[in-house]
């Protein structure tokens, strides 16, 4: 059972794929409150949706729009939309970006935070986020920390942190699962599910139904 648990990714749509359904697992518990806090608008994206619906321009508010509508599928209602560019957050300033996430962890005294792992995770803004998650948490006196979650993607990822300890099985929540895949309109990684080809319950099952974490193990 989970307190309060804070979610922090920099792209809308990072939750979509990775933490939806197990967000939406333990908010069904009734007893857990959760706060998304995404770190850009994902202003920067080359999709603009299938056919083309949005651009350079709009992206930003369609973008803002699509994660609100992911949230509500999930069953989130304390979004934090924390303002940092797009493709820049490993050249934020390290003060700042930790700043913002301290700020978050004394407001809101979470039990479980959420996020990508500082090395694993493939884009730059991914492995930026997690790091500034670590070094946050990390200055934090042991007996004060939450538990960490990492979400990992890298192909070696197994070699270098083996399998992940926590398998949540969220074949009971792919409803909300998809509709936050969906409410994605504008990305690339949403048009397959949207388009002519509809995927049968099984492979919905196969491809989504598990999420996978590492607790991350501060020495
Ligand atoms: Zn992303």
């Amino acid at each position: 059972m989970e307190r309060h648990i804070l979610v922090v990714l920099p792209h809308p749509d990072d939750e979509a794929f990775s933490v939806s359904g197990t967000i939406a697992m333990y908010l069904d518990q009734g007893s857990t409150e959760v706060t998304y806090a995404c770190l850009t608008l994902g202003e920067m994206g080359r999709n603009m949706g299938i056919p083309p619906f949005a651009n350079r321009v709009t992206l930003p508010v369609i973008r803002k729009q699509e994660l609100e509508a992911s949230c509500r599928a999930i069953g989130i209602r304390d979004i934090r939309m924390l303002g940092f560019h797009d493709k820049m957050i490993e050249f934020e300033d390290k003060a700042k970006l930790d700043g913002s996430i301290e700020a978050l962890m004394k407001e809101l005294n979470p039990s479980l935070v959420i996020t990508f792992h500082p090395t694993l995770s493939v884009h730059p803004d991914h492995n930026a986020c997690g790091a500034a998650v670590v070094r946050t948490i990390g200055r934090m006196t042991a007996d004060r920390r939450p538990t960490l979650h990492c979400l990992a993607f890298a192909n070696n990822h197994e070699q270098e942190i083996g399998k992940p300890d926590i398998i949540n099985d969220v074949t009971g929540f792919l409803k909300q699962k998809m509709a936050s895949i969906q409410a994605h309109k504008s990305q690339f990684q949403a048009a397959e599910l949207l388009g002519n080809k509809k995927l049968s319950d099984e492979e919905i099952q196969a491809r989504f139904g598990m999420e996978r974490f590492w607790t991350y193990r501060f020495s």
